[in-house]
C-alpha cells in the first residue's frame, strides 16, 4: 500500500479528525506494509451519528430482503474475484500462510452468500392465542450496531459481523483490530462500490482502549458484537451497561483435544497437530489442551512429538511454509514468557520453545512447542497462550477425561478421538463447550452456530442463530371482533 489507508464514515473516505497514523507491520520481517490513519473517540461520534441517521431515517432498514441479499451476493462475487489481492494482504499484515488466506478468502465469500440466502427465509412465528386475535412475531434489526474483531483472522471475522448484521438491515460501525486494518480497508472499497446508502456501513479504525472502548459505552448504539478476549468482554459488559446495550461476545478458550486408546493413532496425531498450530496456535478453538489415555500415553506422544518437528515454519509468501510468525513482538515476547512458565512450573519441554533463528530472525516465528506431563494446576494448561504452545495431560478413564477437559473457566470448544461411537458421543455430551468434534477437530461451517459457554463468551454467530443474534423481536396482536372491550361500565 503506497497512500495511507482511511476510514470510510457517512459515506466518505476520511483521514477523521486527527492526524496521527499507525504503521502497519509485517509480523514475518517486522517490516512496514502499510500505514493506516488512527482513529479517534470524536471519529466514532461521527460514525455513529451517522449510522444513527442511515437507520432511523434512512431506506436500509425497510429495503426488500432480496434487495439486500443481491447486494451480498455481489460483495461475495466481487470479494471472490478479488482473492489474489485479499490473500495477498492477510498474508502480509497476519502472517499466515497463503493457502489458509486463500481459505478465510472463499470461506468469508460463503459467509456473505449464506446470509444472502437466509434473510430471505421464514423469521417469524404465529400463536393460536385464546381471543379472537391474530398473535405474531416479525423480526426486526436492532438498529446501531458496534462491531469489534480481533487480529487473527481479520477478514473472516469482518464476514462472520458484517454479513449478519446489514443483512438483516442494520447499521453498522466496523473497527477492526489495530494492527490488521488492511484487508478491512480493501473490503469497505468493494462496500463502498454497492451504493448503499450513506452511513449504513462505516469503518472506524484505530486503539482498542480508544476506539473500542468509545463504541461500547455509546448512548446512541444498540448492539455491540464482539470478538477478542475475554478480559476485553468484561470491559465491555461494563461498559455496555449504561444504555443496556445488546451484546454478543465470542471470547477465548482452553479447550480439550481428548484422545482415547482406541483411537487411530496416525489419524488422531494429524488433528491433534492441525488443533494446535494451525493458524500459529492463533485460534480461539484451538485444542490447546491435549488429553491422552495412559495406555497410548508415550507412543502418541512419540509420533507427535516426531511430526510436530517437521512442520515447516517460515513466512506465508513461501509455498512450503506450515506455520507462519505470530501477529506483533509482544504477543510473540508472551507466549514465550508462557514457555518460561510452563518450563518452571515443571512440565517436560518435548520440543520446540524457542523463538526461531537465523533467516527467521526479523520476524516474531516461535517454533511448534509441546510440553507433557502437565498437570491440571499449571498456569500453561489453565490460561490462554494464544500461541503454538500445546500441554498434553494423561487421563485413565472416561469420567477422568470429562473432569479434566472441563476443568476449566472457558469452555469454547473440544474433540474427542474414539473408535467407539457411543463413548465419543456421551464424552461430547459431558462437555461444557460450545464448539464440539469427533475424530475431527476444526472444521468450521457457516451454517452451524459458533460460540462458547462460561466465559468463552455470550450468543452464537454463524447459521440461523447469527442472524437472529441482530434481530428484535417484536410481537404484534391483530383484533379480529374490532369493538369496545367491554372493560368500562360506560
Ligand atoms: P483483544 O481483546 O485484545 O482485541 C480484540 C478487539 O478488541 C480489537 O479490535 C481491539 O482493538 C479491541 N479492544 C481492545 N480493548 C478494547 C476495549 N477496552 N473496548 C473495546 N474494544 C477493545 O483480543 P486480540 O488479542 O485481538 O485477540 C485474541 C483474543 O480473541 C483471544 O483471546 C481469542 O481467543 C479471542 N478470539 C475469540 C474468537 C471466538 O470466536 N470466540 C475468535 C477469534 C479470537
Amino acid at each position: 500500500m503506497n497512500s495511507i489507508g482511511m476510514q470510510f464514515i457517512n459515506g466518505v473516505w476520511t483521514h477523521g479528525s486527527g492526524k496521527s497514523v499507525r504503521d502497519i507491520i509485517n509480523p514475518a520481517s517486522g517490516k512496514v506494509v502499510g500505514t493506516v490513519a488512527e482513529g479517534s473517540s470524536a471519529d466514532v461520534d461521527a460514525a455513529v451519528a451517522a449510522a444513527r441517521t442511515a437507520f432511523d431515517e434512512g431506506p436500509w432498514r425497510d429495503t426488500p430482503a432480496l434487495a439486500r441479499a443481491s447486494l451480498l451476493l455481489k460483495l461475495a462475487d466481487a470479494l471472490q474475484a478479488d482473492m489474489a489481492a485479499f490473500a495477498k494482504i492477510e498474508t502480509e499484515n497476519n502472517g499466515k500462510p497463503l493457502r489458509e488466506a486463500e481459505g478465510d478468502v472463499t470461506d468469508a465469500a460463503n459467509c456473505f452468500r449464506y446470509y444472502a440466502g437466509l434473510i430471505t427465509k421464514p423469521l417469524g412465528q404465529t400463536y393460536d392465542v385464546p381471543d379472537a386475535m391474530q398473535s405474531m412475531v416479525v423480526r426486526e434489526p436492532v438498529g446501531v450496531c458496534g462491531l469489534i474483531i480481533p487480529w487473527n483472522y481479520p477478514l473472516l471475522m469482518a464476514a462472520w459481523k458484517l454479513a449478519p448484521a446489514l443483512g438483516a438491515g442494520n447499521c453498522v460501525i466496523f473497527k477492526p483490530a489495530e494492527a490488521t486494518p488492511l484487508s478491512a480497508i480493501r473490503l469497505f472499497g468493494l462496500i463502498e462500490k454497492l451504493g448503499l446508502p450513506a452511513g449504513v456501513a462505516n469503518l472506524v479504525l484505530g486503539a482498542g482502549e480508544i476506539v473500542g472502548a468509545r463504541l461500547s459505552e455509546h448512548m446512541d448504539i444498540d448492539k455491540i458484537a464482539f470478538t477478542g478476549g475475554t478480559d476485553t468482554g468484561r470491559l465491555i459488559m461494563k461498559a455496555a451497561a449504561g444504555n443496556i446495550k445488546k451484546i454478543s461476545l465470542e471470547l477465548g478458550g482452553k479447550s480439550p483435544c481428548i484422545v482415547f486408546d482406541d483411537a487411530d493413532i496416525e489419524v488422531a496425531v494429524d488433528w491433534a497437530l492441525f488443533a494446535i498450530f494451525c493458524n500459529q496456535g492463533e485460534v480461539c478453538s484451538a485444542g490447546s489442551r491435549l488429553l491422552l489415555q495412559d495406555g497410548i500415553y508415550d507412543r502418541f506422544l512419540a509420533r507427535l512429538v516426531e511430526r510436530a518437528k517437521q512442520i515447516v515454519v517460515g513466512p506465508g509468501d513461501d509455498p512450503l511454509t506450515e506455520m507462519g510468525p505470530l501477529i506483533t513482538r509482544e504477543h510473540m515476547e508472551r507466549v514465550l514468557s508462557y514457555i518460561e512458565i510452563g518450563k518452571a512450573d515443571g512440565a517436560r519441554l518435548m520440543c520446540g520453545g524457542t523463538r526461531m533463528a537465523g533467516k527467521l530472525s526479523e520476524g516474531f516465528f516461535v517454533e511448534p512447542t509441546i510440553f507433557a506431563d502437565c498437570t491440571p494446576d499449571m498456569r500453561i494448561v489453565r490460561e490462554e497462550i494464544f500461541g503454538p504452545v500445546l500441554a498434553v495431560l494423561r487421563f485413565s478413564d472416561e469420567a477422568h477425561a470429562v473432569k479434566l477437559a472441563n476443568d476449566s473457566v472457558f469452555g469454547l470448544a473440544g474433540g474427542v478421538f474414539s473408535a467407539d461411537g457411543a463413548k465419543a458421543l456421551r464424552v461430547i455430551r459431558k462437555l461444557r463447550s460450545g464448539i464440539t468434534w469427533i475424530n475431527c477437530y476444526h472444521p468450521t461451517y457457516n451454517e452451524a452456530p459458533w460460540g462458547g459457554y462460561k466465559q468463552s463468551g455470550i450468543g452464537r454467530e454463524l447459521g440461523t442463530f447469527g442472524l437472529e443474534a441482530f434481530t428484535e423481536v417484536k410481537q404484534i396482536n391483530i383484533n379480529l371482533a374490532p369493538g369496545k372491550i367491554g372493560w368500562y361500565r360506560h
